[in-house]
């Protein structure tokens, strides 16, 4: 769905389609070089990660495998407490692979922190990070992301695969929603 399409419930356009493909085109060129044709294994995070992954994946150079983990954190409420539980894991052997995570959006980065350290506990040859969007709140722990699509203020966003109650993810951009929508 296109921004026309939220009626009411958009509040403001954060990222357009036109600015996420090109950002993600930009990383896809900087991720290749730097793998320097070794091969690594993408992991995307279900769901919000699926939107990021379809763009990330097509705009790469060449051909790069593709695995899903599904994760649930414990928390109370909106926030992440860092305990985490498997839902789905990796399908893949990721020993002695460079292994590629692809996030959405890393807030508190308590969750993504979880799963680093649970894939490298799996003995990789390397474990590294590609997020759409990063909040300023991710300073509180100290996780290395060494791909960021764009820095954002401390606002709840949808679209692009993010949801709100598992609404908006089909929407092509990336904004924030009107306060009734909440209400
Ligand atoms: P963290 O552990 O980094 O605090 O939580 C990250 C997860 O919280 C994301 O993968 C996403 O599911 C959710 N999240 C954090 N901020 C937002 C946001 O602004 N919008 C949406 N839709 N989800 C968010
Ligand atoms: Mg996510
Ligand atoms: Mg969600």
């Amino acid at each position: 769905m296109d921004h026309e399409h939220m009626g009411e419930d958009l509040a403001k356009v954060l990222l357009t389609e036109e600015q996420i493909k090109a950002r993600l085109a930009e990383l896809a060129e900087e991720i290749w070089k730097d793998y320097e044709g070794r091969e690594f294994l993408l992991v995307g995070v279900l769901k919000g990660a699926v939107v990021v992954m379809a763009d990330l994946m097509r705009a790469l150079p060449g051909t790069a495998p593709m695995d899903w983990m599904a994760v649930s954190s414990y928390g109370s409420g909106t926030k992440s407490s860092g305990v985490v539980r498997i839902l789905k894991d990796l399908d893949t052997d990721i020993s002695g692979r460079h292994v590629l995570i692809v996030e959405d959006i890393i807030d508190s980065g308590l969750t993504l922190s979880w799963i680093k350290s649970n894939l490298e506990s799996r003995s990789p040859a390397s474990v590294e990070i590609c997020t759409l969007l990063r909040k300023p709140d991710v300073v509180k722990v100290d996780i290395p992301v060494k791909y960021v699509g764009f820095d954002i203020p401390n606002e709840f966003v949808v679209g692009y695969g993010l949801d709100y109650a598992e609404k908006y993810r089909n929407l092509r951009c990336v904004g924030t929603l009107a306060p009734h929508v909440y209400a």
